[in-house]
């Protein structure tokens, strides 16, 4: 069997017995909503159609086991990020449009931190901010255009921190947005499984779907019969063929180190609940987790051709080697501090970078996702907003602009490949340049937009 305690530090730290597989589908089967994918996408859909519509037969289709994907592994940052600032949201949607989505995702962080403690799960939720080190002069302009941009729409409560209030090497300042809470992402999850299961639902795990048509899924253990169907395979869409084109995977690599003493995370000014990144082009991202360990991460592995995902993909040593050394150039007094695990995974990307949230009255098929990094909280938005459009209510939620929103499908290959690494290379050159010039990058101005950065 396989052993799903390897897949993260988060995994580990649940232990195996933790991650031991429900039972697949036993055959065929009616239910009156069928769910693809048992990430936190199908979890929190499931989560609040058991509250708008109590009594509904819900099925909950997993190829491994709930929380195998990005939303068991990542970097644990419950942010209000939403994949496409609020300035492009703005251009497509219009003002009040952009604004309410803003809104909707601040808001978001805090119900994520309500839903999980009705639902009776401890998932290490700290709402402690994100402080964003600025450790250039580019750095610290592109940190005050960040609070200026978020203080002339006035929904972010952004804020400049000069550099006596940071301790990360080389800090100029920060930027801080208090709308983030660190959790743990794996608890996250699994206990909202539980919760959902407990609420009646089936969560078939080692179940994999194999393709779907209005009113019917097929699975290798048999076929559901179905009133509507939620697609939530984020990345993982892109091994299906009815979905192939519409979500591009891309890999985020992260490592954890041993426990660090109180002293240390004193000395740095990271307090619990605390998540940090800089204003570099190739993102990287930590947190302080609730044992003390950093857990720290970004982005740099390449894209692989075909959109092929694969075991092997979530581990890179250039990638390890690189996270590992740019998180000891920010802490140097963590000096030889062991890293104790190194993982990754593939989040999701839309051609335009814009998530979505759909649903099709006509085929009675939603689907959300789409969020880039920037999934964690997003995913329980998109869980509220389906359990509204699929139980025909009309609220707030869907008349958010991203509610069907429809992305361009990406390039076939060999486009897509040469497309989606160059995206890569040329982040990772912006930077070096931004290093060497003093200023803004123009390989970032030129590339940002085709990236979505
Ligand atoms: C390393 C990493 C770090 C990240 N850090 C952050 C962060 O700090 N903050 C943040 O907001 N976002 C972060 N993200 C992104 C975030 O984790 C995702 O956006 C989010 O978890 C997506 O949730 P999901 O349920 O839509 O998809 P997933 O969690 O990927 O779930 C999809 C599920 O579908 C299943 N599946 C696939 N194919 C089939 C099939 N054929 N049949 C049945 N089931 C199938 C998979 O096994 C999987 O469990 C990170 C992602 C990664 C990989």
């Amino acid at each position: 069997m396989t052993d799903y305690s390897a897949l993260s530090y988060w995994h580990d730290s649940l232990g195996a017995d933790a991650l031991v597989p429900r039972a697949p589908l036993a055959g065929d089967a009616d239910a009156d909503i069928t769910i693809i994918g048992g990430g936190l996408t199908g979890l929190w859909t499931a989560w609040y159609l058991q509250q708008r519509e109590p009594g509904a037969r819900i099925v909950v289709l997993e190829k491994e086991i709930a929380g195998f994907g990005a939303s068991g592994r990542n970097g644990g940052w419950c942010s209000a990020l939403f994949p496409r600032s609020t300035a492009s949201l703005a251009r497509q949607h219009g003002l009040p449009a952009a604004l309410a989505m803003r809104r909707a995702m601040v808001d978001t962080v805090d119900e994520v931190g309500r839903a999980a403690s009705g639902a009776g799960i401890d998932a290490d939720f700290v709402k402690g901010g994100t402080i964003s080190y600025a450790r250039s002069s580019t750095q610290v302009r592109a940190a005050r255009a960040e609070v200026a941009e978020a203080r002339e729409f006035g929904v972010d409560a952004l804020e400049l921190w000069s550099s006596s209030r940071v301790n990360a090497a080389g800090a100029r300042g920060a930027s801080f947005d208090p709308a983030c809470a660190r959790v743990h992402p794996a608890k996250l999850v699994r206990g909202l499984a539980a919760a959902v299961e407990r609420g009646g639902a089936t969560i078939a795990e080692q179940t994999e779907v194999l393709d779907w048509a209005p009113g019917r899924v097929t699975t290798n253990r048999g076929t559901v019969t179905t009133d509507r169907i939620v697609l939530a395979t984020e990345g993982y869409g892109a091994t299906l063929s009815q979905t192939h084109r519409r979500i591009l995977p891309l890999y985020s690599l992260m490592i954890a180190t041993e426990p660090l003493p109180d002293a240390f995370w004193d000395e740095i000014g990271l307090a619990h609940g605390q998540t940090f990144c800089d204003f570099r082009h190739l993102l990287v991202y930590g947190q302080r987790t609730a044992d003390n360990r950093f857990a720290f991460g970004g982005r740099g592995a390449r894209y692989h051709w075909g959109s092929a995902i694969q075991p092997g993909y979530d581990r890179s040593d250039r990638v390890f080697e690189h996270l590992s050394t740019t998180l000891r150039e920010l802490f140097p007094t963590m000096a030889d501090a062991t890293i104790t695990h190194r993982w990754g995974g593939p989040l999701g990307v839309p051609r335009d970078w814009h998530a979505s949230a759909n649903y099709d009255p006509a085929t009675r098929i939603a689907t959300a996702g789409g969020y880039v990094g920037d999934g964690l909280s997003t995913t329980n938005l998109a869980g509220r907003t389906l359990a509204d459009l699929l139980t025909g209510a009309d609220t707030e939620l869907t008349r958010l602009p991203w509610v069907n929103h429809r992305s361009p499908d990406w390039e076939p290959e060999p486009l897509r490949f040469v497309g989606a690494n160059a995206g890569m290379a040329a982040m990772a050159v912006a930077d070096a340049e931004e290093r060497v010039t003093g200023r803004r990058s123009l390989t970032a101005r030129i590339m940002g937009p085709l990236v979505g950065h």
